[in-house]
């Protein structure tokens, strides 16, 4: 049987976002649905809320679909000028919700470009007691710095595809990549994301695409990192400068790839590939 994961995106169309002339419903609406397809690819049976939906609906229904997982999708706000990092909100501190939190975190907190990303326990907040199934309460990211909002906006994807890949990690299922064109189903065999293609000196280069890459150079190899053209570890600026192509050619170099310091499409498949297991 397969495992049941209720998606629950926020309704909040009154939280702006500081890019894009858009709000926190219409992107989690757009991450739900790219979790949806990514879920039901690896084999879940996955149910979404419908958009703008109120919370006790939502939660009527997943416990109606008899979900395995809850999950409501947001995007965060502070003070508008930190770029905080991915934050996943259990009701509980057992091994299981730690297990199933942590997995969730790992996939989306390490493509979120700010580093600080968190596992937190909150007894107040209803789409986390209220729901029969395990509730795994996901903040990607912040919507209300530049950076952030960038990011997720053009990220909705791939974070549909981390949603996937972590709950494939938890339940112990094998992550199956979306083809491209020139690949058959059967060949499909690592975690295949579409992100920004971006390098020095590239319109694409968003601080928050740059910062994503640099954090995953900077901690691949046990931690010490694939370094700059300075022998130090990556400055986390969101700056495609010369280390950051540095490092990211020692990086194709070592994985056999196209040593033209560009992070397209095989590169990001190959970074997140040892990045996130
Ligand atoms: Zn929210």
């Amino acid at each position: 049987m397969a495992y049941k994961i209720y998606l629950s995106p926020s309704n909040q169309s009154g939280n702006k976002y500081a890019s894009g002339n858009t709000n926190e419903m219409a992107q989690c609406d757009k991450i739900a649905k790219a979790a949806q397809t990514a879920l039901t690819r690896c084999g879940f049976s996955v149910k979404v809320g419908k958009s703008g939906d109120t919370m006790a609906n939502r939660c009527n229904e997943s416990d109606a679909f008899n979900a395995d997982i809850h999950m409501p999708i947001h995007t965060n706000a502070f003070d508008a000028k930190t770029t905080g990092g991915t934050l996943v909100m259990l009701y509980k501190n057992t091994t299981e919700h730690n297990k199933a939190g942590k997995a969730l975190l790992d996939a989306v907190g390490k493509i979120s470009p700010g580093s600080d990303y968190v596992l937190r326990y909150r007894t107040d907040l209803y789409e986390l007691s209220v729901p029969s199934a395990m509730s795994l309460y996901l903040e990607v990211e912040f919507h209300d710095t530049k950076t952030g909002a960038d990011w997720i906006r053009n990220n909705t994807d791939a974070i549909g595809e981390a949603i996937a890949k972590g709950m494939c990690n938890y339940f112990g299922v094998v992550y199956k990549a979306p083809t491209t064109e020139n690949e058959t189903p059967s060949s499909v065999s690592t975690y295949s994301i579409k992100m920004l293609r971006i390098y020095k000196g590239a319109s694409t280069n968003t601080v928050g695409q740059v910062l994503t890459l640099q954090r995953i150079l900077n901690e691949l190899k046990e931690g010490n990192g694939y370094r700059g053209k300075d022998g130090e570890k990556l400055k986390l600026d969101g700056d495609f400068g010369e280390n950051t192509e540095y490092a990211l050619k020692a990086y194709q170099k070592v994985h056999s790839l196209t040593q033209d310091g560009v992070c397209d499409r095989e590169d990001w498949s190959k970074l997140l590939c040892e990045y996130l297991k």
